[in-house]
């Protein structure tokens, strides 16, 4: 998209640094959990976050966020580009027509559901996540923008932990890994 780029903030701003958290062994042993519950936290940040967010993002109709974190994320960006937000969430939570695509889990599979009402066809959507972990959810969520006839025009998260692959899961989806911008990588 114009103005878009694929870097990724390898040197992040100091004042998010300040509001990630580390947890060793969460959820589970051996998991690095980064809790962003101080962003939110904090009102000054949650602006920045959203500013550095919507930066250059002029050619959207529509912020799409992925359940749970990527609403808390997505919201203030959608409010900040002038258009609307829609949640792109997990099974059984959304009335109506849906669509939905399905991802493979370590164990077993999980999908993600749109209201089939949400997008109209040619729209141009910025999805956003608050990690982008092993890609596995941005990928299905990705497929699914597409399955909704939208165009993608960009990826966005806050966190990127790079280690994990996630762009190389993207990429095995067909997704553009241009298109994705982190505000953080870490590797
Ligand atoms: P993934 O599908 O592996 O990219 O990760 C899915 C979601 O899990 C991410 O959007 C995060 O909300 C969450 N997540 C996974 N790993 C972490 C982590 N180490 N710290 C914080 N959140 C995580």
């Amino acid at each position: 998209m114009a103005g878009m780029s694929a870097t990724v903030g390898a040197v992040p701003p100091g004042w998010l640094v300040d509001v990630v958290e580390e947890h060793p062994d969460f959820p589970e042993p051996g998991v690095l959990f980064r809790d962003l519950s101080p962003l939110w936290r904090s009102s000054s940040a949650t602006s920045r976050c959203a500013m550095a967010m919507a930066q250059d993002m002029t050619d959207v109709d529509l912020v799409v966020g992925i359940e749970s974190r990527g609403f808390l994320v997505g919201l203030p960006v959608a409010q900040r580009l002038g258009v609307g937000f829609v949640p792109m969430r997990k099974p059984g939570k959304l009335p109506g027509e849906l669509i939905s695509a399905s991802y493979e889990l370590e164990y077993g599979t999980d999908s993600l559901e749109l209201q089939a009402s949400a997008i109209e066809a040619g729209e141009r959507v910025l999805l956003i996540d608050d990690v982008i972990a092993t890609g596995g959810t941005l990928a299905a969520a990705a497929t699914l923008v597409e399955k909704a006839g939208a165009e993608l025009m960009g990826i966005g998260a806050v966190l990127e932990l790079s280690a994990l692959g996630g762009r190389r899961k993207l990429t095995e989806a067909g997704v553009d890994v241009s298109l994705v911008r982190s505000l953080w990588e870490i590797s």
